[in-house]
């Protein structure tokens, strides 16, 4: 054997599970497809991060039949060096889809094999080491602050105080967002979620576990190396094929596969491994969403600071008149005025795309959207990624409610006019993708055990997002990082 462990992936899961491992003492090897040497001016540059998409995965896939490029991280530290560093924890009952689900799809289709109980020491160890800041106000977003040092209070930007008591006057609570920032030397910026931190002043699984001096002596990292497929003998993963021209192969004791949700499952396929649930690859998830932008008469500083600091949770499982569970709802930065420009169905010009950037403010709605079986990452006859992905109407359904809501809080924040829309055709932003190999108790519905080992396989594990049965009501960061952690101490006991 070359190694103890082949990790395939450094990002949110594979990042945590691979540091866990060698700092535990395993000879670990790290294979990452992306590279670093991105510069800080060209991570905050918009037309070379978000037009020419450096820094995200580099492939094209089919995506219902069309070529896209998909805005899922290709980088060292993967999702987490891209992120928003929100990591926020779930409600434990997001655990118990059935309470809500019953009606739309069959118990064996979302049905989570544990629970929040047994994760939470994860979500503890996690926040400490993505050495979360900013303390929660909300009841299932409470994080533990690791030091009071670290406790951060970042004061409002004048928008969000008036954002914030639009939000209350609305009937809502609002809540301080829980990031993984430090605020010590937070540049503030305007170009954070989407962009490279300057000065790693954001938390990722490269910066804070990865990179010298926190790298354990017993990881290497392999950046630029790409993971083809994985051999196999019998019950056993014997090795890893890179993609490269040589097929190089290397050798390891136990494989932990944390490519991401598209990645992940295509190396198992192009592997012709055993998976007789026939799930490998589907249930595709990314979370629908109801996005609305407020266009103000003042400018809303959106142009020159930082401004994702609050969230509500209010119509996490819907509201009185209208009962049915959907997520959070957090502000998000529009990422510049390129991207207004790409995105608006007229051309216009630059100082238009300009102003409106420096007069909007943005809330996005989470709504947790239903794993389905004809939502699919597969391979087609020459080997290459194809997509489906349709929301469920039922998503589309209780976006379209929390859009209208989003608009209300807007304009009580002082919004002249509200646009916005639902992620009905969303193909690209993929930012919180998980499912394609969900885990369960049963080999017939699941790909994955309990432990997060392929059913069948002795020694392949998965520790990023395709793990997950349901893709939750928060964002999914801080819960890849909690079952990496808790999928690498499975590994260390059980080899
Ligand atoms: C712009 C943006 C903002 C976000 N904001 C938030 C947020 O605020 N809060 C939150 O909770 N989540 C957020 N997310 C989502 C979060 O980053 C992801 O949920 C998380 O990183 C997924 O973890 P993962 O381990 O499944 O995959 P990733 O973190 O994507 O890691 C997969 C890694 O595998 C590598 N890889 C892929 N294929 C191969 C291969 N064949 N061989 C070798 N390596 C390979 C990739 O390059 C990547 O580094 C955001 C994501 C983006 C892109
Ligand atoms: S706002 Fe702070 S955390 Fe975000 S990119 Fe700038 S320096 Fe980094």
């Amino acid at each position: 054997m070359d190694y103890d462990i082949i990790v395939i992936g450094s990002g949110a899961g594979g990042g945590m599970a691979a540091w866990s491992l060698a700092n535990a003492g395993r000879k670990v090897l790290l294979l990452e497809r992306g590279q670093t040497g991105i510069s800080p001016q060209q991570g905050q540059d918009e037309d070379f991060m978000l037009r020419r998409m450096n820094g995200y995965d580099p492939e094209s896939y089919r995506v219902n039949g069309r070529a896209r490029r998909m805005f899922s991280a290709g980088l060292p530290g993967g999702g987490s060096s891209l992120y928003g560093a929100v990591l926020m924890r779930p409600a434990a009952a997001d655990f118990e889809p059935g309470l809500f689900y019953r009606n739309y799809l069959p118990p064996e289709l979302h049905q989570w094999p544990i629970d929040y109980q047994s994760l939470l020491p994860y979500y503890r160890q996690a926040e400490q080491l993505m050495q979360i800041t900013i303390r929660s106000t909300d009841e299932f977003t409470v994080v533990d602050p690791p030091q009071d040092a670290l406790n951060q209070v970042f004061p409002l930007s004048p928008i969000n105080q008036r954002l914030e008591r639009a939000i209350t006057e609305h009937g809502f609570h609002p809540f301080h967002l829980p990031m993984a920032i430090d605020f010590s030397v937070c540049r503030n910026c305007p170009t954070c979620p989407g962009y490279l931190c300057p000065n790693h002043a954001r938390s990722s699984t490269w910066n804070r576990l990865l990179s010298p001096p926190n790298r354990p002596a017993t990881l290497e990292i392999r950046e630029a190396a790409k993971v083809n497929r994985l051999h196999s003998s019998g019950t056993q993963i014997s090795a890893v094929e890179l993609d490269d021209a040589e097929h190089t192969i290397i050798s390891a004791g136990i494989i932990v596969v944390a490519a991401g949700a598209i990645q992940s499952p295509a190396i198992l396929l192009r592997s012709g491994l055993r998976d007789d649930s026939g799930q490998t690859g589907r249930n595709f998830m990314y979370h629908a969403g109801a996005l609305v932008s407020g266009l103000f008469l003042e400018d809303t500083g959106t142009a020159d600071i930082f401004t994702k600091q609050l969230g509500f949770n209010d119509l996490y499982f819907g509201s009185a008149d209208f009962p049915h569970k959907m997520g959070y709802a957090q502000e998000i930065p529009i990422p510049g005025p390129l991207s207004i420009r790409d995105h608006l169905p007229l051309p216009i010009p630059e100082s238009l795309a300009r102003w409106i950037y420096r007069k909007s403010l943005t809330l996005a709605g989470v709504i947790e959207d239903l794993p389905l079986g004809s939502n699919r990452v597969s391979l087609g006859a020459d080997g290459k990624i194809s997509i489906g992905h349709h929301f469920h109407p039922y998503d589309i359904f209780r976006a379209g409610y929390f859009k209208k809501h989003l608009a209300g809080i807007l304009r009580k924040t002082g919004a002249r006019i509200t646009v916005g829309g639902t992620s009905e055709k969303e193909e690209r932003h993929t930012a919180h993708q998980v499912g394609t190999l969900r885990f369960g108790l049963n080999p017939a519905h699941s790909v994955l055990n309990a432990d997060c080992r392929m059913h069948f396989y002795e020694n392949l594990y998965v520790a990023d997002g395709s793990f997950m049965p349901t893709s939750l009501g928060a964002p999914p960061a801080l819960t890849i990082m909690a079952n990496a952690l808790r999928v690498a101490e499975i590994i260390q006991k059980e080899h």
